[in-house]
Formats: structure tokens, C-alpha cells, sequence
């Protein structure tokens, strides 16, 4: 209903109005009669009912089994999101850590270097979980006998390793042409890169190549076609496509060096 809508913005609009006039004069922002406790903005009595309030609520919330001591999930979600991508932003905006807040940044990246080598050791020690309990190391599902991906996660993954590499002679025209500074795809002169853009793309939108047989903890290495420059290496394609669009890449202008199948890459939105 309209009515109700505008009448409900009107409202709200008088009480934001009312606490910018108790903050302005320094009385509590709840009552409007005595002074807020230092350094706050509601008095010691207002407060004190408030933590009574939440007490009730909580303990309510918890004999019903309710989450998000019985405040609506939804929202609650919603507003944790908002906040985590507000965190995010300002802690990127001043140049520090997403993750920690606390440790500047090498050139681009989103995470510190101990957060990241902090996450890296928590990868390995997920991976060597679930190597030693015999699960898929990238989805945790039973891994098929012996081996460390699930039967899905195989066939995914051995379907990204081009066919012809396993022939010898393919191996070596691989490495003639990456010795030559060729595209190992095509063949034409390339700035030292292992593909001209065109394959470059090609190839990372579809597959990792050589490195997909390498195991461990998952990677992606930004080459920037042009100049070599390697770009840092990252844990998740997240990280990586943000890499790329923080440095105004696109995925033909790079090579990516990963031993997982590029799923979300060529979809995250990098053009
Ligand atoms: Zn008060
Ligand atoms: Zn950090
Ligand atoms: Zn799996
Ligand atoms: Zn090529």
C-alpha cells in the first residue's frame, strides 16, 4: 500500500531526525532525558534494559531452537553480507588485507602474505586430510580406489588434459616451440609465452594444459602474455579473476598456469 509505505518513510524519517538532535545536544538517543554514559550514545539505564531485552530475546530464541538469536535469518544474512562486502572494500580502499585487516598489501593482491601462507597451510592440511581418509581432494566425496578424486572430479579434470599430450611427440613439439619462443598451439612467434593470445584464450577458457597432472593444493599463475610478467600465483580462480580484473586484463592478454580445470573463470565476468 502506498499510503502505509509513505507514511511508514515519514516516520522513519522523524526518528533518524530526532536522534541527529539528541546525538547533536549529548543526551541519550533512546529516552531523550539523561546524558549518555562516556563515549556512547544512550544512557546507563537505557542501555541496562536494552541488555535485558536481548537477554529475554536470546534465551527465547534458544529454547525454540531458532538461529540468529530469533531475529529474522534472511535479513540477518543479508546484513552480515553487506557488511562483510563494506569491511572488504574500505580495508582494500586504505591497502590492507581483506582477510586481516591489519598487514598492507604486495602490489594487487587482496590478502597479506601471512594470511595468504596462513590459508595456503590450511589448504594443505585439508588436502592431506582427505588424501589420508581417501576423499576426493576437491569435493571430499569418496575418492575412486586409490586414487585422490572422486570418480566425477576425474573424469572432469582428465578431460581437460588435451589428449595429444600424451603422446611423445607432441611432448616434444611442445617443447621445441616453447624453446623457440613459438605458440605451442599454433606455432607463431610468441613474447616467450607458451601461446599467442588467440590460443592463450582458447586454452585458458577451457583448460589448464600440462599442469592439470600436478597434485597438491590448487593454483592459478597469472603471465601476462605481453611482457612475461608473472602476476602472483592464487589458491582460488575467485582471486585470480579478481586478479585480472584489478590489473584491466583480459583472459587472452594472459596465460594461466593451473592444475585445476578453469570452471568459473571464463564466466566470473572477466571479459
Ligand atoms: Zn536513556
Ligand atoms: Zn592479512
Ligand atoms: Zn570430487
Ligand atoms: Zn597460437
Amino acid at each position: 500500500m502506498p499510503g502505509s509505505s509513505a507514511a511508514k518513510a515519514r516516520a522513519n524519517a522523524r526518528l533518524r531526525r530526532r536522534y541527529a538532535e539528541r546525538v547533536a545536544v549529548g543526551i541519550c538517543t533512546k529516552c531523550g532525558k539523561t546524558p549518555p554514559d562516556d563515549g556512547l550514545k544512550v544512557c546507563g539505564r537505557c542501555a541496562e534494559r536494552r541488555r535485558d531485552a536481548d537477554r529475554t530475546r536470546r534465551a527465547r530464541a534458544k529454547d525454540r531452537g531458532k538461529p540468529y538469536a530469533g531475529r529474522d535469518p534472511v535479513r540477518c544474512r543479508r546484513a552480515g553480507r553487506a557488511a562483510d562486502r563494506r569491511r572488504r572494500q574500505a580495508r582494500r580502499d586504505a591497502g590492507l588485507c581483506t582477510k586481516c585487516g591489519r598487514n598492507p598489501t604486495d602490489d594487487g593482491r587482496s590478502v597479506c602474505e601471512t594470511c595468504r601462507e596462513a590459508m595456503r597451510a590450511r589448504e594443505r592440511r585439508r588436502y592431506a586430510a582427505r588424501i589420508a581418509a581417501g576423499l576426493c581432494v576437491r569435493c571430499s566425496e569418496p575418492a575412486a580406489g586409490g586414487l585422490s578424486r572422486c570418480a566425477r572430479h576425474a573424469a572432469l579434470e582428465a578431460e581437460r588434459v588435451e589428449p595429444e599430450r600424451k603422446s611423445a611427440t607432441s611432448r616434444k613439439r611442445y617443447a621445441r616451440r616453447r624453446a623457440e619462443r613459438r605458440c605451442v598451439d599454433c606455432g607463431i612467434e610468441t613474447a616467450g609465452a607458451a601461446r599467442c593470445p588467440a590460443c592463450a584464450y582458447r586454452s585458458n577458457s577451457r583448460a589448464p594444459d600440462r599442469y592439470a597432472a600436478q597434485a597438491g593444493p590448487p593454483f592459478y599463475t597469472v603471465i601476462e602474455l605481453e611482457t612475461g610478467v608473472e602476476h602472483g600465483t592464487y589458491e582460488t580462480e575467485a582471486e585470480t579473476a579478481a586478479c585480472l580484473v584489478f590489473l584491466g586484463l583480459r583472459l587472452d592478454q594472459v596465460e594461466i598456469r593451473s592444475n585445476m580445470p578453469l570452471l568459473a573463470l571464463a564466466l566470473a565476468g572477466v571479459p
